[in-house]
Parts: structure tokens; C-alpha cells; sequence
């Protein structure tokens, strides 16, 4: 167990994304140069850049995209060195299957679930208000979706608003069908509780 412990933490910066800072998650490396980050991530720079996040080799004048492939075999080791990853990845993947296109909660609080505590920051104290109690106990299952309806209420009064609420995690802005159990596992490397993370008012991107 020690072993294994130690093994991690060398290999940590191997099997983490330079974009997010959390575990990689559907590896995907760029055929130019060989870095890999998470797919969403990588999508996500190269929509606006055509150049490696990692060593900036140009990948491609315009068509970036073209160059990058999803990485298998860097997957399976990440799944292999970072116990629960795959399960948690999976769980959160159907989640957001089911919870596609917008569903309204039905009424189970999943009160046999895991809990995890979560701080809740405001990220810009002069525009929205912060909360009185920060620390929140919930199911590992409750999702980003679940957090801005918590936030609206408290900062607007009606959770009709939540959508205008965004929920943050190191910088990283998080969709709204994630579930905590999988920020946990991919993107909150100090792995004491609570998750931090941060509300904004939402920013049109
Ligand atoms: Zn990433
Ligand atoms: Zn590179």
C-alpha cells in the first residue's frame, strides 16, 4: 500500500493534464509532438489555438483537430495507477446520459450515498454575495446542477436562477451534470476534504 503510494506520486505529473491539473480523462495526444491532455480540454485550447499547450509546436495552421487521437494505452494506465478512476468516469459519464437534454430532479436526495464536504467560495465577493455557511455535507452523487441550485437560492433568493450561477474548480469552469465523486476523483488532487470550489455570476463565454 505504502509502495503503491509513494509509485503515484512520482508518476503524478505523468498522468495528469497540463490543462487542468486533474487526472487524465479520455487521454487524447496530439500527433505532432506526443503531449497529452483530457480530451474536453484539448478540444476545448484548440478551438482558439492552433499550437501545443504543453511545448507550443504548431500543429496545424487550421485545422488543429486533424492531429490529435485518442490514447488508449495512456488511458489504461492512468485507470491502472489511480484506484476508482474508471468507475467513478463511468457512473459520471451515464449520469450525464441520463440527466441529457435538462431533466428536472426528481426527489431523491440519495441519503445512502457516500457524503463529501464541499467549501463553497464566492469567486468575486464585490458582485455576488458569499455564503454564510460555507462548508456543505452532501452525496458524493449530487451534481454541479445541484450546487448552483443551492447557490441561487442563497444569493438570489429563488433557485429558478441557478443557471446563471457558474461553479468552478481550480480555475476550471465545471459542466453541470458532473457529479462530486468524479471533481473528487479527477480534478481535487489534495485529497483531504473539503472540495473547494468557487461560484461566479456566469459569464457569457
Ligand atoms: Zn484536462
Ligand atoms: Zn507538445
Amino acid at each position: 500500500m505504502m509502495e503503491k503510494r509513494v509509485k503515484l506520486k512520482k508518476v503524478n505529473p505523468c498522468i495528469t493534464c497540463g490543462l487542468c491539473k486533474g487526472y487524465l480523462v479520455e487521454a487524447t495526444t496530439i500527433t505532432e509532438c506526443l503531449h497529452t491532455f483530457c480530451r474536453s480540454c484539448l478540444v476545448k485550447f484548440l478551438l482558439e489555438n492552433n499550437t501545443c499547450p504543453r511545448c507550443g509546436i504548431l500543429i496545424h495552421q487550421s485545422h488543429p483537430l486533424n492531429y490529435i487521437s485518442h490514447d488508449r494505452t495512456m488511458q489504461d494506465i492512468v485507470y491502472k495507477l489511480v484506484p476508482n478512476l474508471q468507475e467513478t468516469y463511468e457512473d459520471d459519464k451515464k449520469n450525464i446520459e441520463k440527466n441529457s437534454p435538462d431533466k428536472e430532479d426528481n426527489n431523491d436526495y440519495h441519503r445512502l450515498d457516500e457524503q463529501v464536504n464541499v467549501c463553497l467560495e464566492c469567486l468575486e465577493i464585490n458582485v455576488l454575495k458569499s455564503l454564510k455557511r460555507k462548508i456543505l455535507r452532501l452525496s458524493s452523487q449530487a451534481t454541479v446542477t445541484h450546487l448552483k441550485k443551492f447557490v441561487a437560492l442563497k444569493v438570489f433568493g429563488t433557485i429558478d436562477r441557478y443557471k446563471d450561477i457558474d461553479i468552478l474548480c481550480n480555475n476550471e469552469l465545471l459542466g453541470k451534470d458532473h457529479m462530486l465523486k468524479f471533481i473528487i476523483a479527477t480534478r481535487w488532487r489534495l485529497a483531504d476534504e473539503p472540495l473547494l470550489l468557487h461560484y461566479r455570476k456566469r459569464m457569457e463565454l
